[in-house]
């Protein structure tokens, strides 16, 4: 018997593919041709890792589904007949006039796209694709409307509004009851092209909407109306559903199985849960199953421009890898990610050893670990690639800081060659990128105690800091290395041999070298920094302690 899979993606694949009723209703969940995984965003917005999120969560179900032998899709909306709600810094201040209108119907301030949108759609995709293992089939839902796509499902949801408003009602408090004219569809003004501003007065019998274009209150600005009195017929998709029924419609034209939700969607009464409702009562077809998952908050805190905390994915492939983002979002899908980028290097060991053991380089003795180990590993690349036997991050950050700027990729590889660190059987190019991105990460985030520059002159300043004790242990030292080629053991022994000898603790030695070398107490573990530097150097700088 196969054993089932532990992985997150893997168990939600076997639900959605082996789902035989509806949610709220005992109706049957019709034989599906293929199961469509559906990831959707707005594109305004700032673009930070915590946004790809959802797009990568939804890669990995989408290929747990092609892995159990069904056909599958992987589909992504631009939820675009949005307003322009402000002016980013960047925009023209002309541009308040379009405060209100649609962001797909707003011209691109930097004229090379069709539109405000198309531009940060393209920037969008451009990004997220360098993520995500396969290309998604992607739709504007300002085209969708105006082609009739949804023609049928506006049709069905303003004959049944009534239904709608009621299953809203279910979750709101007696005093907060939606008002009877709530209406599902939101019209475009056809005089000022805003969709802010236009409140729906009456859905009429024969399915045509009475509106009104009025004031509408931002908490800084105010989108202004026209005060046109209109008369919309949304077949003719110059608007939009509301929130809760477009969803609803989405998963019905396209038959999603499912798609991602931050957890705030799990509480009842949820826009999630509302749509879900409407698909099954209204449209009569099964919801969605959801990927809930928690957001990436940074060292504790919510990602935000105003806290100046925001990642954006260039700063991440600056010092790390896509692997490794979808690594961190597949590992664990409700506990909270926090992020630190003190923590990058542990990150990245994580990283190794799921690799060591889907390579079979290394044994997880609970076997369901071991194949979890490998399936997280598997899910988190991008294309198929062998092992690499990379160095850990944390050597190739103190490496990276030891050889010269100008040729620090040769001189690097120089250095982990000769103490063994690479055996010639390694994959160079993961090597090599990781020297690039470790240094990056020394530069840019390392916390001090991971940064450091070799003083190749022992300062008169630092030689005041030594006891004479340390001075005399150090000057062994360097007389000891001389003798012979040793290994990081016998360099860590002979430490302790000298400090004995010398009647001081290991410990004020090692403090007392690193003060010689690197002018700070500590850096990094001893034996393996010195033969990185190179014992000559090493002893050229140590002799200098007088
Ligand atoms: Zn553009
Ligand atoms: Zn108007």
């Amino acid at each position: 018997m196969e054993e089932k899979s532990l992985f997150w993606a893997d168990q939600l694949a076997e639900k959605i593919v082996s789902r035989k009723k509806f949610h709220y209703t005992d109706e049957k969940v019709p034989k599906l041709e293929k199961f469509v995984v559906k990831s959707a965003a707005s594109v305004s917005g700032v673009l930070h890792i915590g946004r790809l999120s959802d797009t990568i969560r939804c890669d990995a179900v989408f290929r747990a589904l092609k892995d159990l032998g069904v056909k599958a899709d992987f589909i992504w909306t631009a939820d675009n007949v949005d307003p322009l709600r402000k002016i980013p810094k960047e925009i023209p201040k002309s541009y308040e006039k379009y405060i209100g209108v649609p962001v797909t119907d707003i011209p691109d301030p930097w004229g090379c796209h069709e539109s405000y949108e198309e531009h940060h759609k393209a920037a969008y995709l451009e990004v997220v694709n360098q993520f995500i293992h396969d290309r998604m089939k992607t739709y504007s839902m300002r085209e969708e409307y105006l082609k009739g796509t949804f023609r049928k499902h506006i049709e069905i949801i303003l004959k049944n509004y009534k239904t709608i408003v009621d299953i809203q009602n279910k979750y709101r408090g007696k005093d907060n009851k939606l008002r009877d004219d709530w209406s599902p569809w939101q019209p475009i003004c056809e005089k000022c092209g805003k969709i802010i501003t236009t409140r729906v007065i009456k859905i009429r019998e024969d399915g045509m909407v009475e509106y009104e274009c009025k004031d509408y209150d931002f908490k800084t600005m105010t989108a202004k109306g026209c005060g046109h009195k209109g008369i919309d017929d949304p077949k003719k998709g110059n608007g939009k559903l509301m929130y809760k029924s477009e969803l609803a419609a989405q998963w019905a034209n396209w038959k999603v199985c499912t798609e991602g939700f931050g957890k705030e969607y799990q509480v009842p009464g949820s826009a999630f849960w509302i749509n879900g409702e409407i698909i099954e009562r209204v449209l009569r077809f099964p919801m969605a199953e959801p990927i809930f998952y928690e957001h990436l908050i940074i060292d504790g805190e919510k990602m935000s421009a105003s806290m100046g905390n925001v990642v954006y994915p260039k700063d991440w492939l600056n010092v790390a890898t896509p692997e490794l983002l979808r690594f961190l979002y597949n590992k664990k899908l409700m506990k909270t990610r926090s992020f630190s980028w003190k923590d990058l290097p542990m990150l990245f060991d994580d990283y190794d050893n799921h690799e060591k053991v889907y390579f079979g380089k290394e044994n997880v003795e609970n076997k369901k670990e071991e194949e979890h180990m490998k399936r997280l590993f598997e899910i988190s690349q991008l294309k198929k690639k062998g092992y690499s036997g990379n160095v850990s991050f944390d050597y190739a950050v103190m490496v990276s800081q030891i050889v010269p700027e100008k040729t620090f990729l040769d001189s690097s590889i120089e250095i982990m060659k000769k103490t063994g660190h690479l055996k010639g059987t390694e994959d160079l190019d993961s090597v090599k990128m990781r020297i690039s991105l470790a240094r990056e990460w020394a530069k840019k985030y390392a916390p001090e105690r991971s940064r450091f520059e070799i003083r190749d002159k022992v300062t008169s300043e630092i030689k005041s800091k030594l006891t004479g004790k340390q001075k005399e242990s150090i000057k062994k030292f360097s007389e000891e290395l001389g003798k012979k080629d040793c290994t990081e053991e016998e360099i860590m022994d002979m430490c302790r041999e000298i400090a004995k000898g010398t009647g001081i603790e290991t410990k004020d030695f090692f403090q007392g070298a690193y003060l010689s070398l690197v002018g700070k107490e500590y850096g990094p573990r001893l034996p393996r920094f010195v033969l990185a530097i190179g014992k000559e150097r090493v002893i050229r700088i140590l002799k200098g302690v007088g």
